[in-house]
């Protein structure tokens, strides 16, 4: 988890931040998001879900949406760490995508080759 107030990295289940001593406990202290410059910037890999659903791996691309969806939403909801998570498993869905994408691409060249081949 990190620190909502100066992003410093900080062990899960720390109450207080060491570095600047801003409570970390979920609720009421934290402040409202959206606000100010305190809400932090989390990439919800939206657009690139996306892309990779329509150009890769359609059922991979699928999952990083739906975490990629969920990111605005939790950091709306105060979910900072939740946000956060949802965030890396978009992209990790977004790798996953690519790749099957690209040994999508891959074997549909070979089978194309061997079919030209056959004839
Ligand atoms: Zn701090």
């Amino acid at each position: 988890m990190f620190c909502y107030n100066c992003r410093q990295e900080l062990a899960e289940g720390t109450a207080v931040c060491p570095a600047c001593g801003a409570a970390q406990n979920q609720g009421a202290a934290r402040p409202a998001v959206g606000v100010g410059a305190t809400a932090p910037v989390i990439p919800n890999h939206l657009v690139g879900a996306v892309l990779a659903t329509l150009f890769c791996c359609l059922p991979f691309g699928i999952v990083a949406i739906v975490y990629a969806s969920g990111v605005n939403g939790k950091i709306a909801a105060g979910d900072i760490a939740g946000a956060e998570a949802a965030s890396k498993k978009a992209a990790t869905w977004i790798n996953v995508s690519v790749i099957c994408g690209i040994i999508g691409i891959i074997l549909n060249v070979i089978l194309q080759v061997a079919a030209a081949a056959a004839n």
